[in-house]
């Protein structure tokens, strides 16, 4: 039986020196914000490239933090791919503001440009004729653009950050697929102002629970950062000048992380290795589904391996064949988020977002991460049609 991630074999090879790490932290007692937290911290700024490394709790408050420091509030439009983990937008319902859906390109699966160009001009002139809009939520005001590297792909940063400054808004990176990753020779959580990433175990680097972090080269953002994690905390501890959250990365966490750093680069290199073996062999197959396209200039950090298939039943059919050989695969993701529940009070509609739509209906993602060997690779691809 194959797992869709394997976390024991990496448990297996470097298990002793992070039970050593924990047992540290367990015996000094500093269990909050203990000194494996800014040394973390400054192991990850230092991998990333970027002044300021702030940890919190998920990646999830990372963004939440993010739009938090950027004051983003009810009246507020911050725009988002449509083809994402719900995360990405909920953090914007959760604050009052309003969800901008942009579509994707089907190639990289990352927010369209031209989409995102239409949508921005939607909003400021109050026109859904331009782009489709949430339905009567009244006149907004564009505020920020949260671009997601899905499956570890970095967007088209170029592009975002012009688009960004020409209308005047502030450019977030979901980078909680993608750390690791790179575009011209840029690592992720550094590509915008600002940057997120999570350390959720199944992430590229993940911890053993829940965790965060946010990356950025603004001193200012990176004090508001630091105090709204921790209750809006001015300069002393029981001084409170802003409204906050708890969300602290734990040090347990922090101590865990700072074992996996030092494998990390080596695992990235078997991730591409095995990204590379599933394309090759569906490819030299000659079987009929699209492999993942990486823009030249581009390195993944290969959260996912998703695949397109020809069509839904197309795609249903792959995953039934894998399944009946116990091979795990999962749908990255079913539901595009502007046809979510949650979402349904913003009254978008089907074939508002086009090629988001077409990718829920046939992507599926096999079993990925650094320890896939070449027999494990044969047998899953042996499984699709
Ligand atoms: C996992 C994920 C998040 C949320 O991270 P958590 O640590 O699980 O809160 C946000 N955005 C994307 C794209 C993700 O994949």
């Amino acid at each position: 039986m194959i797992p869709f991630i394997d976390l024991s074999k990496q448990y297996a090879l470097i298990g002793d020196s992070i039970e050593a790490s924990v047992q540290r932290v367990m015996r000094s007692g500093q269990y909050i914000m203990g000194p494996e937290v800014a040394e973390l911290e400054d192991n990850l700024a230092a991998y990333v490239g970027v002044k300021h490394c702030v940890t919190c709790a998920s990646g999830t408050d990372a963004l939440q933090i993010s739009l938090m420091a950027l004051g983003v509030g009810p009246g507020d439009a911050v725009f988002v791919p449509a083809f994402t983990f719900f995360a990405s937008a909920e953090v914007i319902s959760l604050l009052g503001a309003t969800p901008i859906f942009v579509d994707i390109d089907l190639d990289t699966f990352n927010i369209s440009t031209e989409s995102l160009k239409l949508a921005i001009q939607a909003v400021n002139l109050s026109d859904s004729k331009i782009y489709p809009l949430p339905q009567n939520i009244g006149t907004l005001k564009a505020k920020a653009i949260i671009a997601v590297d899905l499956f570890g792909l970095p967007a088209n940063y170029p592009e975002l950050v012009e688009v960004a400054n020409v209308n005047g808004l502030t450019l977030i990176q979901d980078a909680a697929q993608s750390f690791g990753s790179t575009s011209n020779g840029i690592k992720a959580g550094s590509h915008a102002q600002i940057s997120c990433t999570s350390f959720f175990p199944a992430k590229p680097l993940g911890c053993y629970g829940d965790g965060g972090a946010i990356f950025t080269n603004n001193d200012f953002y990176a004090d508001l950062f630091r105090s709204i994690r921790i209750h809006g905390q001015g300069a002393t501890r029981y001084e409170n000048v802003r409204i906050g959250l708890t969300s602290r990365l734990d040090t347990i966490q922090a101590a865990i992380l700072i074992e996996k750093i030092k494998i990390f680069d080596h695992e990235l290199s078997s991730r591409n290795d095995v990204a590379s073996s599933y394309t090759k062999l569906i490819q030299s197959r000659g079987i009929d589904l699209v492999t993942p396209q990486i823009p030249s200039g581009y390195q993944s950090s290969w959260a996912q391996y998703s695949i397109l298939a020809r069509d839904e039943s197309h795609r249903n059919a792959n995953i039934e064949a894998l399944k009946k050989s116990g091979i795990p695969c999962m749908i990255y993701y079913p539901v595009p988020l502007h046809l979510q529940k949650a979402f349904a009070g913003l009254n978008y509609q089907l074939s508002n977002m086009p090629n988001a739509e077409a990718a829920s209906k046939t992507i599926f993602s096999v079993p990925m991460h650094p320890y896939l060997t070449q027999s494990d690779l044969e047998m899953i691809i042996s499984n699709l049609l």
